[in-house]
């Protein structure tokens, strides 16, 4: 359902419009909860006179002016430039260190104080890594050790020193355990990630060995019998023309003997990745076998499929082969348009023939498939219209 206008001005106002900026806004907006506890502590203790008015203002403005900035520093996406935009832990480190300056003044309603600094670690260790969440007990525990001393010499005049150390021994074992606890519920946290990350890449290597060829990474011979199929359901429904065109490599086995197997490979990895940047983003280019290709021309008339082949034969008689500045290569070509209601295997057996044919006529041309025949049909670098017999 969509929300109403005002409400969306206001999210906006308010998160931001970069959908990341949003998350981070918002992540940023739950801490709200426990200032507002913390603000309530307080003047709740003013009201029972547990606390000075002039101090419990301070603490007061410093909790609000805390959070501004952090808002200010988010929301204006300057925060976006660090590893977490939402400052999680410079945050939690200002917001321990203002509990404790509370806690030091807040005589018998200090024990409130624990359990926002609780709070604070147990929101923190969804964000932070596991050592800072550990950073944030050891602070805690440090602190309120220096405040107990603090109160043991008698510096503080409302606190007695024996509940200081009840509270240190009590509270500070009780944070630092939930601060472990807190670093270990960091570390399954930072484990699944990673784990999430590896499956992904397993995921997305799955779906590339599953359509792609390993060595040319052109789609692979089932991917493309896929597509074909279904283009030619499209051609069945809309009678919209689409041409194959089936490529073999001219005496490949020459160069695999004279060249090395190496050699032979590096000529399928050139000559694929060649094409696919020749041919149109709607056309697709498959390895079919050994060094045999088939490409989809979709959208396009028998004639208009064989000039661009043609073209594409003709830029790879100059194709050069990395490391192999000698070797040249040439394709012959058999290129047929799908008729409406033909099956897959008919189209590339008649494009078969086609190829058949350019080899048995010397090679290093195009040919259109006979029953395509209507116009010239054949390009070659030796003929303009070659026909097969
Ligand atoms: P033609 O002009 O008649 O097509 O002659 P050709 O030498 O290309 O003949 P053919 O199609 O029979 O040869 C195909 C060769 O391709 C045989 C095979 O060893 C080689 N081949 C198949 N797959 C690979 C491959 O992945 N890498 C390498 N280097 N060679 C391959
Ligand atoms: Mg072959
Ligand atoms: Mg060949």
């Amino acid at each position: 359902m969509n929300k109403p206008l005002w409400l969306q001005t206001l999210s906006n106002w308010v998160l931001g419009e970069d959908p990341h900026l949003r998350r981070h806004v918002f992540l940023l907006l739950i801490t709200l909860q426990p200032y507002a506890v913390s603000v309530g502590v307080i003047m709740h203790s003013e009201h029972l006179k547990l606390l000075e008015p002039h101090m419990a203002h301070e603490l007061i403005v410093a909790s609000v002016l805390t959070f501004l900035t952090v808002f200010a520093l988010v929301r204006s996406g300057w925060s976006q430039r660090f590893a977490d935009p939402v400052l999680t832990f410079p945050h939690a480190l200002v917001t321990i260190a203002l509990c404790m300056a509370a806690y030091a003044q807040l005589g018998d309603n200090r024990g409130n104080v624990m359990i926002l600094i609780a709070q604070t670690i147990v929101l923190s260790m969804f964000r932070l890594k596991p050592i800072q969440v550990l950073m944030l007990g050891v602070f805690t525990v440090i602190t309120l050790g220096v405040f107990v001393v603090w109160t043991a010499f008698g510096v503080d005049a409302h606190s007695n020193a024996s509940s200081g150390w009840t509270h240190f021994v009590v509270g500070g074992s009780t944070l630092l355990t939930l601060s472990l606890i807190g670093k270990w519920v960091s570390d399954i946290r930072v484990r699944i990630g990673r784990q999430a990350r590896e499956l992904q890449e397993a995921v997305d290597t799955v779906k590339q060995m599953a359509t792609c060829d390993m060595l040319t990474g052109a789609l692979n011979r089932r991917m493309m019998t896929e597509l074909a199929e279904n283009e030619l359901k499209l051609v069945e429904r809309s009678g919209a023309p689409m041409c194959i065109a089936l490529i073999d490599i001219d005496h490949f086995k020459h160069v695999n003997d004279h060249f090395g197997h190496h050699a032979g490979d590096a000529v399928l990895r050139s000559m694929a990745q060649h094409a696919q940047g020749q041919i149109r983003q709607v056309d697709k280019f498959s390895r079919w076998g050994g060094e045999e290709f088939l490409v989809m021309l979709p959208s396009i008339s028998a004639i208009e499929g064989m000039n661009a082949i043609e073209r594409l034969r003709q830029s790879i008689e100059t194709l050069e082969i990395p490391g192999y500045p000698q070797l040249h290569i040439t394709f012959s070509a058999g290129v047929a348009q799908a008729k409406v209601g033909e099956s897959l295997e008919h189209l590339i057996e008649r494009a078969d023939e086609a190829l058949y044919d350019a080899k048995r006529q010397g090679r290093n041309r195009s040919l259109l498939a006979q029953t395509d025949l209507k116009a010239p049909s054949s390009a070659s670098n030796a003929s303009s219209s070659e026909t097969m017999s």
